[in-house]
């Protein structure tokens, strides 16, 4: 599958307004089919360097002169330009990602939505003034940390863009974007778009590359203020290395192991589209995926059954022919992925998606599959396999299924089932979890929304006005007038 024609060339980097070549470049493959897309660049050291160089100038400059009013505008206007743009970055996204043509577009009009919310947001962000001794009149001041560092995965590449980058130049910070080797193409298109909606040159600057090359050299650049990480827990643990060595302040979204806790009282029909679209939306890859379903024994049966039935419905083919699931990120990911799954060989696989016999053969193509009963402890139940896998774990009492559900160490999403209004607050507050969804899960994506986690999901909030306090730094201002 060919990309379509560009306005920029994917192989260059956007460094102070201007696109440039690297060095070295990398090549970008189709997950539907294995082939070829094009060569993308391989930011090193310098580009990296450069950037940062590119991003202090811009705040020296006009984009640090712009009002919040006028910031506001132009992510309005880039906004606008997605939304136009929307069916370019969707196939791209499904190219350069595998994502289902449904699934990237969502993500796309997501992206859009970022820039419009955060655009709204900039200039509604105050400081406050404080009573304090007589003859003083004290107040705070939000301001931007100055150059801020943005590491982005490839599982959801324009949401996590939008999220981040939005906030942070709401806030007036200067970005520099890496985005993930295996997908970047809607990083570069989204930068080409930040030109058009007039982005002051460095306000925006986007270099791909390696994570251990140009990933590592942006996390402990000494000039960079801010880091945003959105990953696995074990580079987490690398950037949040890097940026204690320069004492910068750092967001960690990391992995997740989310659990749907399914009561005898739930409303099924409603519950069950979200207990498994949650599990294989985007093959799995998704960081809140809910990968383990806790259900009350009274009604596990139905449950499991019913689940299954979805499971055998589902389709699975290449991203442009829109099926349900398509191919993981890479073969590299499907190798890990099954190796993981080894772990299963003991379990009961009560569901699996049929394969089609016509599937592309170098497709990074796994099996989607429904395991039930497993126990809490097993690895299947604890570990993040980051593909199309979901768990059944029975429970008896409330206090058991809260004791299941926060019995990993993640704690990013949850999602509860029951008609009952009392166990809905209990749950609420029990669950060690950043978001709870009560007879929901996902809230539609949820752009206004606090999104992030405790253990080892991570620590500080994207989304919502929360992130705009993370992407500035509070002056407190004492003026003593007598
Ligand atoms: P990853 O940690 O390997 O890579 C993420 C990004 O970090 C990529 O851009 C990569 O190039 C870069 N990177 C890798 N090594 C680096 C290093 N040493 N220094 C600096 N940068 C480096 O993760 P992945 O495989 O791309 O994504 C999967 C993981 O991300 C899963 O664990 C998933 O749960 C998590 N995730 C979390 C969220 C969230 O919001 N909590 C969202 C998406 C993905």
């Amino acid at each position: 599958m060919m990309l379509p024609a560009l306005p920029f060339n994917p192989s260059h980097v956007l460094i102070g307004g201007a696109w440039r070549k690297t060095r070295d470049t990398l090549t970008l493959i189709n997950p539907s089919d294995g082939d070829t897309l094009c060569e993308i660049a391989r930011g090193d050291d310098a580009d990296i360097d450069a950037a940062v160089t590119a991003a202090q100038s811009a705040l020296d400059g006009a984009w640090g002169k712009m009002t919040a009013l006028e910031r506001g505008r132009c992510l309005t206007r880039l906004g606008q330009l997605v939304l136009e743009n929307v069916e370019i970055l969707t196939r791209l996204e499904t190219l350069d990602v595998g994502k289902p043509v449904t699934q990237a577009r969502a993500d796309a009009i997501a992206l859009a939505r970022y820039c419009e919310f955060y655009g709204g947001a900039a200039d509604k962000v105050h400081g406050e003034t404080i009573p304090y001794l007589d003859g003083y009149t004290v107040y705070t001041m939000r301001e931007p940390h100055g150059v801020t560092g943005h590491i982005v995965p490839w599982n959801y590449p324009m949401q996590i863009i939008g999220r981040s980058v939005g906030g942070a130049l709401a806030m007036g910070n200067a970005c520099v974007l890496k985005p993930a080797e295996d997908a970047c193409l809607t990083a570069l298109m989204f930068a080409h778009l930040a030109k058009e909606a007039g982005f002051p040159d460095g306000a925006l600057n986007v270099v791909p590359g390696l994570g251990t090359e140009a990933g590592a050299a942006l996390a402990r650049h000494p000039r960079v203020q801010h880091l945003s990480f959105t990953g696995s827990v074990q580079t987490g643990k690398i950037i949040q290395t890097l940026a204690a060595e320069n004492v910068v302040p750092v967001t960690l979204e990391l992995g997740g192991k989310s659990p749907q806790l399914v009561f005898e009282d739930a409303d099924l029909d409603e519950a069950l589209p979200f207990l498994v679209n949650a599990g294989l939306q985007n093959a799995g890859q998704t960081c809140s995926a809910a990968s383990r379903i806790l259900i009350q024994r009274s009604v596990y049966e139905t449950v499991a059954s019913r689940m299954a039935e979805i499971y055998r419905a589902k389709t699975i083919g290449p991203a442009s022919s829109d099926p349900d699931i398509g191919p993981l990120i890479s073969t590299k990911q499907k190798t890990r992925f099954k190796a993981l799954l080894q772990t299963a060989c003991d379990l009961p696989c009560i569901a699996e998606t049929p394969i089609p016999d016509d599937l592309p053969v170098n497709g990074a193509y796994v099996q989607p599959r429904l395991f039930g009963p497993v126990p809490p402890d097993h690895s299947l139940a604890q570990d993040e396999l980051f593909g199309p896998v979901q768990v059944l774990i029975p429970f008896d009492s409330e206090d058991e299924a809260i004791q299941i559900a926060n019995g990993t160490i993640y704690g990013l999403v949850a999602g509860v089932w029951t008609a009952s209004g009392a166990r809905q607050m209990r749950l609420a507050k029990k669950l060690k979890s950043g978001q709870v969804f009560i007879n929901n899960y996902g809230a539609g994506g949820g752009v206004e929304l606090p999104f992030g986690g405790i253990g080892k999901s991570g620590h500080g909030r994207e989304k919502g006005f929360e992130a705009l306090y993370g992407f500035s730094t509070l002056k407190t201002v004492a003026a003593k007038h007598g």
